[in-house]
């Protein structure tokens, strides 16, 4: 089938077709610049960019694939989870296309889209795979018997999305937002065992938590003791030992739940992606822990780990040719979705 997938969630305004597993085009405009001076993204701001860049975003998606509207047999748009503001206008925008051009629409869940996109590069998702999916607004573990229908969640954040930690300890190191490319960066020169850092909740609080739950506000926190505590003393702060550290002990927790998951539900397959998946020592300690385990670790390029629009409508090709019905034209969006609910 050919879909045109639209995603508006948070800043990334973006529509992609897709035929079959074949990227025809893929068009993606962010407002992230809008967003750095307030040192996150300002719902409000965002919403409005989403406005004004629809219509020239779906057209290009269109023009680049060399198609019309009617060559689509479908429309995919993010239903959630994301900011509701945001959401309003890319699923408002996504039903009068398709009630003008009389297609069906499918509403669909945006995370669960960035393990469908893997697709595009690595082919078939087998059945039973695992995927953690990783990004300033998300942390999830998840277990994928069937992208169309069957997902389940093994393990979630407590606190702080992985994304978000880098963000928060960057910008205590004074970097611009986002700061996590920029700890990435220094982490490459520093030695990632210079300070002692909890690993986010390797054990699982006792009667709370589950194995597989992540926490990284304790790192957070450690850190910034840390640097205060040098800071106090009169005492250099050494930056790259600093972000090497950080990002050692979340790239190492993600990356052990992430077997531990594989070995549970004896998945020899681990999606990854969110906009954190270009973390490089995450990459990199997925790709260890993966030939270590005898597990195929995908992790797709990184324009496909961001936000985009071919996530979108390659999860719309999925469920099209699993043979799930669209959605009704009054389905709402949903800022929380829920993960196990793979569309509307
Ligand atoms: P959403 O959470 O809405 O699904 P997404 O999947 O696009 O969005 P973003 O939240 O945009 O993900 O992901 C960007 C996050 O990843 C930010 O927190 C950013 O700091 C972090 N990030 C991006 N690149 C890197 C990197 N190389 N190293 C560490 N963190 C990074
Ligand atoms: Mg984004
Ligand atoms: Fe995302």
């Amino acid at each position: 089938p050919i879909i045109l997938g639209i995603e508006s969630t948070c800043d990334e305004t973006a529509a992609a077709v897709v035929e079959g597993k074949e990227l025809r085009s893929n068009v993606v405009a962010s407002s992230m610049e809008e967003h750095a001076r307030y040192g996150g993204v300002i719902p409000e701001i965002a919403s409005r960019a989403h406005a004004q860049a629809f219509v020239p975003v779906v057209s290009k998606a269109l023009a680049d694939a060399n198609m019309t509207i009617d060559d689509v047999d479908a429309i995919a748009v993010s239903a959630g989870p994301g900011l509701a503001g945001c959401l309003a206008v890319g699923v408002s925008g996504a039903k009068a296309l398709a009630w003008s051009a009389n297609k069906p629409i499918y509403g669909i869940n945006h995370v669960i889209g960035h393990v469908a996109v893997t697709q595009l590069q690595f082919g078939d998702l087998p059945a039973n795979t695992m995927a953690l999916i990783v990004s300033g607004g998300h942390t999830s573990l998840l277990h994928v018997n069937d992208i169309a229908r069957d997902v389940q969640v093994v393990g979630t954040t407590l606190d702080d999305a992985a994304g978000e930690c880098f963000d928060k300890v960057a910008r205590l190191l004074g970097f611009p937002y986002p700061g996590g490319p920029h700890i990435d960066r220094h982490a490459q020169l520093g030695d990632p065992h210079a300070l002692k850092v909890p690993q986010g909740l390797t054990q699982g609080k006792a009667g709370k938590a589950h194995p597989y739950d992540f926490s990284f506000s304790g790192v957070k926190t450690a850190i910034a003791r840390w640097v205060e505590n040098r800071q106090a003393q009169g005492l250099d702060v050494p930056v790259d030992d600093v972000c090497a550290s950080l990002a050692d002990s979340v790239a190492q927790v993600l990356a052990k739940k992430s077997m531990m998951g594989c070995h549970e539900y004896d998945s020899t397959t681990m999606i990854v992606g969110g906009g954190f998946s270009a973390n490089s020592q995450l990459r990199a300690a997925l790709r260890e822990a993966g030939e270590k385990h005898g597990v195929d670790v995908r992790i797709p390029d990184i324009k496909l780990c961001t936000d985009n629009g071919a996530m979108v409508a390659m999860l719309g090709s999925n469920l099209v040719e699993a043979g799930v019905q669209p959605s009704a034209m009054d389905f709402p969006i949903d800022s929380a979705m829920p993960l196990t609910k793979i569309s509307c």
